[in-house]
């Protein structure tokens, strides 16, 4: 750690105080149509820290990711996120936070260039010139900058994910939002993506809210993991609690017993 960090400024996870902010999520809960989605979820993301938010499919996990980034408001509870609401427009202007989508959701009949260019001059954040340093420079940082004049339908699945991470990154944020950026890769991938998520965190001082359901991933990357079960914060912890979780649904989660009579399993069998 820098030995010029004072106790004010600094923190356990980079000393990224100079940009990174924290985010405080307070007694969440949301409904659609009355049906509880999120309920009574309460926990801080420091500056600079990499949580992990893990749970199964539909625990609630991409809804509190979208209350966090400002997309839609919590039914009861609040967020802050640098201590604004991220639901307000005026916080838009001052806190800088980019969602990474799953499927990327990337435009495919625009390049990958143009996908980049498209926020900055969109809301006119430089002249021509300015943003393509932009566009470019965070194309390198992901070392994508050769994909450039491709088109996303040209890039295989890895590339796609980096060239999500780089338009995420255009607008210099301070505030990443993951969700499942590992899904669909071989685990090589995986790996090299969970070692972008590590790496980003020090060179733009950057705080990182991760969803997955991958353990190597918390494994590798994570200062804190969450546990998401039926839209409720079952476990909050460090990675190592996953080696041999207590709680014996999550036990069930990360190593699911497969029953080989299952007829899904039959194939097996033979
Ligand atoms: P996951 O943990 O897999 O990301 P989600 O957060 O996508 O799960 O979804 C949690 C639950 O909320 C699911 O039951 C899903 O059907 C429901 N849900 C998500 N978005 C909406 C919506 N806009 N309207 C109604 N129900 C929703
Ligand atoms: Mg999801």
């Amino acid at each position: 750690m820098d030995s010029a960090c004072c106790s004010k400024t600094c923190n356990p996870f980079t000393g990224a105080e100079a940009n990174a902010v924290g985010v405080h999520v307070d007694k969440v809960s949301k409904t659609y149509s009355g049906v509880s989605v999120l309920s009574n979820i309460s926990f801080d993301v420091q500056p600079g820290e990499i949580f992990v938010l893990m749970g199964p499919s539909g625990s609630g996990k991409s809804v509190l990711l979208r209350q966090i980034a400002g997309l839609e408001r919590p039914t009861a509870g609040s967020i802050t996120v640098d201590g604004q609401d991220p639901s307000l427009e005026e916080t838009r202007d001052r806190v800088r936070l980019a969602l990474v989508f799953q499927a990327g959701a990337l435009f495919n009949s625009l390049s990958v260039y143009d996908n980049l260019a498209l926020y900055p001059r969109e809301h006119r954040l430089g002249s021509e010139a300015e943003i393509r340093e932009r566009v470019m420079h965070a194309l390198q940082i992901l070392s994508v900058e050769k994909a450039a004049s491709k088109l996303p339908s040209d890039l295989s699945g890895g590339m796609k994910k980096r060239v999500s991470i780089a338009r995420a990154l255009v607008i210099q944020p301070q505030l990443l939002l993951y969700d499942e950026p590992t899904s669909e890769l071989d685990p090589v991938m995986a790996a090299t993506i969970d070692e972008i998520i590590a790496t980003l965190k020090d060179e733009i001082r950057v705080t990182s809210i991760v969803v997955s359901h991958d353990r190597d991933l918390a494994l590798s990357i994570a200062d804190r993991v969450g546990f998401l079960m039926d839209g409720r914060l079952i476990h909050i912890g460090p990675p190592s609690g996953l080696k041999a979780p207590e709680d014996p649904r999550i036990a069930d989660f990360l190593n699911p017993k497969i029953d080989i009579r299952n007829p899904r399993f039959k194939s097996l069998e033979a």
